[in-house]
């Protein structure tokens, strides 16, 4: 009922060489699971043609950062419709480190959802608390706090249908420490009744995990019944190891 899916965040790494070993190899291995996974590669936006060229329809390719503005004298910044129009599927949204390096508040985050859905790119939207956030017990809150406001825009049914919610504790995030598969399924069913709240098809929108998800610690994750799959950084970059994240989805 929900897309079930695995995403590759490379950040700021890779090359040409890269997209073409690693995308093509996760290609054919993962061409014939049989369970139901969505798997999405969101290298940096230059390498979007490469990585495009090697899924060849089989993968699908997000771009990691969109601009607020639909067009005009933005140097360095993407359309939402270029990234659309140059073969994208998907777009990361208020990444935890767009929003702590680059200063991107809950208000730009929801101006990049609006004009993601508008275009018709499926926007993961990220949202995660801080380690002093959870340790004042204030991450539900902050977590439905960038839910409600990061969406605000959404509203109708077939708007939700390109929306994915990206569950990443900023302190779980290149650490190596995960959430226990328990307390990130917490959180997820949190999202969902918030989700629902906003008048959502909470059932239908896929909540997906992310914070160092490694190839073993990634079927205990994948087995709660509210975490829709991952958002992976590191270990995305190597072949074998995001290949054996993909086939740990049930
Ligand atoms: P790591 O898997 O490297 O912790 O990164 C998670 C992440 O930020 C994916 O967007």
């Amino acid at each position: 009922m929900r897309r079930r899916i695995v995403a590759g965040n490379w950040k700021m790494n890779g090359s040409k060489d890269l997209a073409k070993e690693l995308v093509g190899y996760v290609r054919s291995e993962t061409g014939s699971l049989d369970n139901g996974v969505e798997v999405v590669i969101i290298p940096p936006a230059l390498y979007i043609g490469d990585v495009l060229s090697q899924a060849r329809g089989d993968l699908a390719v997000g771009v990691q950062n969109i601009a607020q503005w639909e067009s005009g004298a933005y140097t360095g910044e993407i359309a939402p419709a270029m990234a659309k129009d140059a073969g994208c599927r998907y777009v990361l949204v208020g990444h935890s480190e767009r929003r702590q390096i680059f200063g991107e508040t809950d208000e730009m985050v929801a101006r990049k959802v609006s004009l993601a859905v508008a275009s018709d790119l499926t926007a993961i939207v990220c949202v995660g608390e801080s380690l002093e956030e959870r340790e004042a017990g204030q991450a539900e809150a902050v977590v439905a706090r960038q839910v409600r406001s990061g969406l605000i825009s959404v509203t109708q049914y077939s708007e939700w249908q390109n929306v994915v919610v990206a569950y990443e504790p900023v302190w779980a995030i290149g650490t190596g420490k995960t959430a226990t598969a328990e307390d990130a399924q917490t959180m997820h069913a949190s999202i969902r009744s918030v989700l629902k709240d906003m008048g959502a098809p909470a059932d239908e929108v896929s909540v997906l995990y992310g914070g160092s998800v490694k190839a073993d610690n990634a079927s205990a994750l994948f087995a709660e019944p509210d975490i829709d799959g991952g958002l992976i950084g590191g270990a995305s970059l190597i072949a074998e190891d995001f290949v054996s994240i993909c086939r740990s989805l049930p």
